[in-house]
């Protein structure tokens, strides 16, 4: 399994996908979403808006447009509202969408941003989590030889990423 961390800016990584953590209009927003858009240029809202919006927990993919990448999924994470409203299921159902969605198309390698931890309030280590876990078990359950990178934007979060990656022993890099 190949996993790593990188602390920094998603627009500027080369996978085959990155992930983006949209909302359900899919017509952008703040954090990450407004920062893909900036990046992509207005190519990718076009597309978005042929879309019909995103529910919570689904993913939707684009063009990539003047990215760095060749493809976006955008998917929609829950808003915290302290725990008691499926949020832990609807934000695996987004990093499960997610790679369902790669390995189909036969992507080598995808980037997650930390989904929900901005706006949404998730709290950060439960997110990392449920993502390092829900990917985790994706990879061992189809076998999958895709690379994923966590892309955190803040030290903090990587921290946190690397000690739950270190503990199940994953990490290559
Ligand atoms: P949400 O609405 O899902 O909470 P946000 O964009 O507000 O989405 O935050 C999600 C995460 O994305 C946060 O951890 C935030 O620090 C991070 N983030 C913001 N800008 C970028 C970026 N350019 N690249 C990667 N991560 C980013």
């Amino acid at each position: 399994m190949n996993f790593s961390v990188v602390t920094g800016d998603i627009t500027r990584l080369h996978a085959d996908a990155i992930v983006n953590a949209a909302n359900n209009s899919l017509l952008g927003g703040g954090g990450v979403d407004g920062a893909i858009h900036r990046a992509a240029g207005p190519g990718l809202l076009a597309e978005c808006r042929t879309l019909g919006g995103c529910r919570t927990g689904e993913c939707k993919m684009t063009d990539a447009y003047n990215l760095p990448c060749k493809k976006v999924i955008h998917t929609v994470g829950p808003v915290w509202h302290g725990g008691n409203r499926n949020e832990a299921e609807l934000l695996a159902s987004c990093y499960r969408g997610a790679m369902e969605l790669a390995c189909r198309n036969g992507f080598g390698s995808i980037a997650f941003p930390c989904i929900s931890t901005g706006v949404y309030g998730y709290p950060a280590r439960a997110a990392a989590e449920i993502a390092v876990g829900t990917v985790y078990d994706y990879i061992k359950k189809h076998e999958s030889g895709i690379n994923v990178t966590f892309c955190c934007f803040k030290q903090s979060d990587a921290e946190i990423y690397n000690s739950l990656l270190d503990r199940i022993s994953v990490k290559t890099v």
